[in-house]
C-alpha cells in the first residue's frame, strides 16, 4: 500500500489525574508544535480518564476522523493503565509479550538493586506488528502502529519521557510521512497599547494578507501587561514562508512602532537584558507593591548578574526612608504611594548602588487600602537613566496578583523605552487595560 501523507491528526491524552482540578494536560500542546512543524495539522484533541470505555470511543472517533492518532498517558503497570490493551483491542491485534523489553525494564530495577514487580510484564506487552520506541527515561516503552493508511502512536504520560520520544518519531517515521508542507510561526509582543487598540490599529493591515499568495493567518492573543500577536504561514518552502512573515512582521512594526518589544519570542526581561548589556549599563531597582517581581524577573535571564546590581523591596516607609533615603517630609506631603516618592525611590537605589539605571515602584495592589483619590490598582513608577528621569502614574485592573503583574511589567517596558530614549509624549505610556 502507498503511503498516504499524514494531514489530519488528533491527541489523546489519558490519565485520571487531568480530569481533577489539579492536573492539565500539557502534553498535547508539545505534540501539536512537533506536528504542526512538519505541516500536519491537530484538528481535535481530547482529554479522557483511566477509563477503557470512554477510551475505545474516543480511538473509535478519532480513526474515523483522522490520520494520526497520538496518545499520551495511561502506559504504566498498573491495572488502571489501558490504552495499550484498548487500543490492541479495537485495531485488533493481539498482544504478546516483548521479552526485550522485559529484559530491558529488569535491567532498570536490577541497575537500582530492586527486583522487578511481576506487573511491570504488562509494559512488554505488543500488540502483532507494532514498533517498539524506546524510552531512555523510563520503562514504558511507546507503540508506533500502522493500521491500513492511518498511524497511531502510543507514548508515555510523563513529560520527560513522552518528548524525546515525539521527536525520535517525528524524525524518523512522522516527517517521511508529511507531505511537506510546514507551518511557520511568528509571535509579536508589544507592550502599552490595549488588546481592542492592538486589533484596530493592526486589523487593515493583516486582513491583506489573507489574499496573499501565501495567506498569512493571524491570532491576537492579550496577556498582563502585554499582546500578542501570533502570525503563521503554511506551505512548502521553509525560506519563502520565513521571508513572507518577515515583511508581515515588518508591516506590523510600521504600524505599532516601538510598541513591538519582540519579535522573535523573546519576553520583556530577555530584551531589556540585551539592551542594557548593549549600553554597558547596570540597573537597580527598589520595590514597594511588587515585592521584587520586577527584579526577579529581570533575574529569570540567565547571564542577567552582568546588569543586575541589586533589587531592594522597601515596602514600609521606614524602609523607603532608611534604604533609599526617601524624605519622610515627602511621603508626609504625598504619601508613600505617589509620583515623588516613586522618583526618590528610583533615584535612591541608583545612588546607592551606583548603576546608571534606577527604578522606583509604589503603589496599591489591593484588594484593600485604596481610597477615592489612591484606588486599587493605582501605581507610581519611576526610572532614572543618566539622560533622563521619568515618573508615570497607572491604574492596573485585576486582583492583587495582576496588579503586581501589570506594575512589574510596566516597570520593565518603561526602562526598555527609556534605553531606546524613545519614550511616548506627556501623557504617558498608555495602561494596557486588557486582559
Ligand atoms: P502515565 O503513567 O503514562 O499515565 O503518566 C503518569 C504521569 O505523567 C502523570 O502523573 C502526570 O503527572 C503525567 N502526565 C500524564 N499525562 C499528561 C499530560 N497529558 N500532560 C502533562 N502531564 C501528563
Ligand atoms: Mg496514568
Amino acid at each position: 500500500m502507498t503511503a498516504s501523507p499524514f494531514r489530519r491528526a488528533a491527541i489523546l491524552a489519558i490519565g485520571s489525574e487531568l480530569l481533577t482540578p489539579n492536573r492539565i494536560d500539557t502534553n498535547s500542546l508539545f505534540v501539536t508544535s512537533a506536528l504542526n512543524a512538519i505541516g500536519i495539522d491537530v484538528v481535535f484533541k481530547a482529554v479522557a480518564g483511566d477509563d477503557r470505555v470512554e477510551l475505545q470511543a474516543l480511538v473509535a472517533h478519532a480513526l474515523g476522523r483522522v490520520d494520526l492518532v497520538v496518545l499520551t498517558g495511561g502506559l504504566g503497570p498498573t491495572d488502571d493503565d489501558v490504552t495499550r490493551e484498548v487500543v490492541a483491542a479495537h485495531l485488533g491485534l493481539p498482544l504478546a509479550e516483548d521479552r526485550t523489553i522485559t529484559d530491558a525494564i529488569r535491567r532498570r530495577f536490577d541497575a537500582r538493586g530492586w527486583v522487578m514487580p511481576e506487573i511491570n510484564r504488562r509494559q512488554a506487552m505488543v500488540p502483532r506488528g507494532a514498533l517498539v520506541i524506546a524510552n531512555p527515561n523510563g520503562t514504558a516503552p511507546g507503540l508506533w502502529i500502522e493500521h491500513g493508511t492511518q498511524g497511531v502512536l502510543l507514548v508515555p504520560g510523563p513529560p520527560r519521557e513522552m518528548r524525546p520520544m515525539v521527536e525520535q518519531m517525528v524524525a524518523e517515521r512522522l516527517l517521511a510521512r508529511a507531505d511537506g508542507r510546514r507551518v511557520v510561526r511568528r509571535v509579536l509582543k508589544i507592550a502599552g497599547r490595549s488588546e481592542s487598540r492592538v486589533e484596530e490599529l493592526t486589523q487593515p493591515v493583516y486582513s491583506r494578507w489573507r489574499a496573499l499568495d501565501t495567506p498569512v493567518e493571524t491570532t491576537i492573543l492579550a496577556a498582563p501587561g502585554q499582546i500578542e500577536l501570533h502570525l503563521s504561514a503554511r506551505g512548502n518552502d521553509a525560506a519563502g514562508l520565513d521571508a513572507v512573515l518577515d515583511r508581515a512582521a515588518g508591516e506590523i512594526e510600521a504600524v505599532l512602532a516601538d510598541d513591538v518589544f519582540s519579535s522573535d519570542g523573546a519576553s520583556i526581561e530577555e530584551v531589556v537584558g540585551a539592551l542594557l548589556l548593549s549600553r554597558g549599563w547596570k540597573i537597580a531597582l527598589a520595590e514597594s507593591c511588587t515585592g521584587g517581581l520586577a527584579t526577579s524577573r529581570l533575574t529569570d535571564v540567565s547571564g542577567s548578574s552582568a546588569y543586575v546590581e541589586r533589587g531592594v523591596v522597601a515596602y514600609s516607609n521606614e524602609a523607603k526612608i532608611a534604604m533609599l533615603g526617601v524624605g519622610p517630609d515627602l511621603i508626609t506631603a504625598f504619601g508613600a504611594v505617589s509620583e515623588p516618592v516613586a522618583q526618590s525611590m528610583a533615584e535612591g537605589i541608583r545612588d546607592r548602588a551606583k548603576v546608571d539605571v534606577g527604578v522606583g515602584i509604589t503603589g496599591i495592589a489591593g484588594p484593600t487600602g485604596g481610597t477615592e483619590s489612591k484606588p486599587v490598582g493605582m501605581v507610581c513608577i519611576s526610572v532614572v537613566t543618566p539622560p533622563r528621569t521619568l515618573v508615570r502614574t497607572f491604574r492596573f485592573p485585576g486582583n492583587r496578583e495582576l496588579v503586581k503583574t501589570f506594575a512589574a511589567f510596566t516597570a520593565l517596558d518603561m526602562v526598555r523605552r527609556m534605553i531606546l530614549e524613545r519614550v511616548k509624549g506627556s501623557e504617558g505610556v498608555e495602561a494596557n487595560t486588557s486582559g
